[in-house]
């Protein structure tokens, strides 16, 4: 008996049997429909793409996996030397794991090691934002902002080392001057917090975020498990601004295997560099640098360097803003567009209840959740099949 994700198992509606997807198509005995959602924002590149399908398979013909502890093999020096190349300023270290999740455990948990080892035992707590989603661990749980994911920790009553701030200049420098001395770190999804509602806000507030930080010496850590590749339009969200710790996951293999990585800059790195033991990261997880998710996202990044994916993805927004030009009914309270993601948020979630079926008749998996209404799409997705997917939420409130 399989336990689906999120679902009250009692309740809960039989999942679409999928028996076979191909480009942004998934397939069902019944028939096919775009994957408006690509499988929780991560196959970029849709499904069946025959340079990851045999990047993948010609790893396996290798070795699918071994550990890095006391082994390594070249996959994964290959995907830790790309990423350095590839990724912006001195963000060069990087520690792999099987999820974003666990990617972002691994983060705070670099954070507060930082301190410790430079005996700051007093920096415990992290700065996060309101309606915060970075994974559903534990830590990663407290670190995050929303009770529709986490009640389950009200059993903890009230959180002892995060504090929640909303994405205004003002309540970020009010929370400096109030806990500097006992923050390790801050850490957000930069630009657009998914989970929590698809919500968007301005760079001016990552900037002013890393002016402080640096005054104060706190650690910036930026979740791009869902910005990461394109998504915002930005390439990442780090090419803006530089964190001190970037966390990818989702698309980093192109969503063929779970699989993430925390990316550590110099600093960072040189607070663990040391001829004591007990300063080293003592984490592991069995399945890092697993090769065949390192030899797909090899595969992935080379197609997102050659194929001009930042003009695909300029694309999809420029398509997304001209259908939902003039777009308005009473019952929506706002409409949002960044990059590959366009969100509809309505003012009542009922409003929402029926369109998963709705869309699904014609020929649109969809997956609206709470409030929010949203597609976030492969890359490869062509105009007409776009316009196919935005019709279809803008049919939903034409009825
Ligand atoms: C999905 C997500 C995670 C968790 O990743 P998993 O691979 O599901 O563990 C963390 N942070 C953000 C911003 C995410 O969107």
């Amino acid at each position: 008996m399989i336990w689906y994700p999120y679902e009250q198992m009692k309740t809960m509606q039989e999942p679409y049997h999928i028996v076979d997807a191909k480009g942004v198509w998934l397939y069902t005995e019944q028939g096919r429909m775009i994957d408006s959602v690509s499988s929780w924002w991560s196959v970029i590149h849709g499904y069946k793409h025959p340079a990851l399908t045999e990047a993948i398979v010609r790893q396996a013909r290798q070795f699918s996996h071994v550990m890095l502890g006391g082994l390594t093999h070249e996959p994964v020096r290959r995907l830790s030397e790309k990423l350095e190349q590839w990724l912006p300023g001195d963000l060069n270290y990087c520690f792999f794991s099987d999820s974003g999740s666990v990617a972002v455990e691994v983060a705070l948990k670099m954070a507060l090691q930082y301190y410790v080892n430079r005996k700051e035992t007093k920096r415990t707590k992290i700065l996060s934002l309101t309606h915060a989603y970075h994974g559903d661990t534990f830590k990663t749980m407290e670190a995050g902002d929303d009770a529709d994911y986490h009640f389950i920790l009200e059993a903890y009553g009230e959180k002892q080392d995060v504090i929640h701030i909303p994405t205004e200049i003002a309540a970020l420098e009010d929370a400096f001057a109030r806990y500097h001395s006992s923050l390790n770190c801050m850490i957000v999804e930069p630009l657009l917090q998914g989970a929590g509602g698809m919500r968007m806000y301005d760079v001016a507030f990552l900037k002013r975020a890393r002016q402080l930080c640096d005054a104060y010496d706190v650690l910036l850590i930026f979740d791009e498990v869902a910005t990461g590749f394109g998504r915002t339009g930005n390439r990442f969200v780090a090419d803006l601004v530089l964190p001190d710790i970037l966390v990818l996951g989702k698309a980093l293999t192109g969503g063929y295997i779970g699989h993430a990585v925390t990316v550590a800059n110099q600093k960072v790195y040189a607070g663990f560099y040391s001829d004591e033991a007990d300063r080293a990261l003592m984490h592991g997880p069995t399945f890092m640098g697993n090769a065949l998710a390192c030899s797909a996202a090899l595969a992935s990044i080379d197609l997102f360097e050659t194929e001009g994916y930042m003009d695909k993805i300029a694309k999809i927004a420029e398509i997304t803003r001209r259908e939902m030009a003039d777009f308005s009914d009473p019952r929506i309270g706002e409409v949002r567009m960044m990059g590959g993601c366009v969100c509809v948020e309505v003012k009542d979630a009922e409003t929402l209840r029926g369109y998963q079926q709705f869309a699904r008749e014609r020929g649109v998996f969809a997956r609206p959740f709470l409030k929010y209404l949203y597609a976030m799409v492969p890359y490869i997705i062509r105009e007409e099949e776009l316009v196919c997917v935005l019709d279809c939420m803008k049919d939903w409130f034409r009825r």
